[in-house]
């Protein structure tokens, strides 16, 4: 599942294509979206912003009206030059935005809306969305007060995945974060303090940072390392799933405590 740092990596390449760009045509191949008529309702408007927050990524367009994207498991963004070959088939675009230069795609991705502006600030999902791992400007207030809301018997692993404590954290970074931290991901939120709350967050933000920028992360400490080795101590890392989504956890039993 694409994570905060592909989806800040897609919003700068859709950003680059599109803003300040005459926008020349939108398709909405997709049947689904066959009769919403945004071809119609975005034709002559300029993409006044591009920008992501967590996992969801919004195009915002002059006379307040937005786009709103999150690909779920399996969908991804193509920014291509005008005549480069598509890297997914034609059949899977649901969204098609042409410029003179560029071909913006959306591919396989389930939630794609029109909204108004106001709505993207009163939608009840997007408004409980957790601070973004990647602002500028990391909330951590806001990143405290919402896990210390959470139900306190939840292991922190499975709390960083919830959106609603902290938006753009996947699976991967979830088990590099707590890795990273020294903090056992099984450990309860109630017995996280909050310096180790942050330094989970502080530890993992600059190799997000770096990934959004395409810049390749170094080998991941335990994320698919289940029976290998740690790279720090030598103790076999483990793997297990965890929380609702019995989502898989991989941790160092001997680096985290
Ligand atoms: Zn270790």
């Amino acid at each position: 599942m694409p994570e905060g740092d592909t989806i800040h990596h897609a919003a700068r390449r859709v950003r680059g294509a599109l803003v300040g760009s005459a926008i020349r045509s939108i398709e909405t191949p997709n049947p689904r979206h066959r009769l919403d008529r945004w071809p119609d309702r975005l034709a002559g408007r300029e993409v006044r912003s591009v920008d992501a927050h967590g996992k969801h990524l919004f195009l915002r367009f002059e006379g307040d009206l937005t786009l709103h994207s999150h690909l779920r498991m399996g969908g991804k963004w193509g920014v291509y030059r005008q005549g480069e070959r598509w890297r997914r088939a034609r059949r899977r675009a649901w969204l098609v935005i042409r410029t003179d230069h560029h071909e913006v795609v959306q591919f396989d991705g389930p939630v794609l809306e029109l909204m108004t502006e106001s709505r993207t600030r009163f939608d009840r999902r997007l408004a409980a969305m957790g601070p973004d791992v990647l602002a500028d400007e990391l909330d951590e207030a806001g990143y405290l007060r919402r896990l210390r809301e959470d139900d306190p018997t939840r292991g922190i692993g499975d709390a960083l995945l919830d959106q609603r404590n902290l938006a753009g954290i996947g699976n991967i970074w979830k088990s590099e974060a707590c890795f990273l931290a020294g903090v056992d991901p099984w450990r309860k939120t109630a017995a996280v303090s909050d310096q180790e709350a942050l330094a989970i967050v502080r530890g993992v933000r600059p190799l997000m940072q770096a990934s959004a920028e395409r810049v390749r992360p170094g080998k991941p400490w335990v994320y698919e390392r289940q029976g290998l080795p740690c790279r720090r101590c030598q103790t076999l890392v483990r793997a297990r799933g965890q929380g609702d989504g019995n989502r898989t956890t991989f941790w160092c039993p001997g680096c985290q405590a």
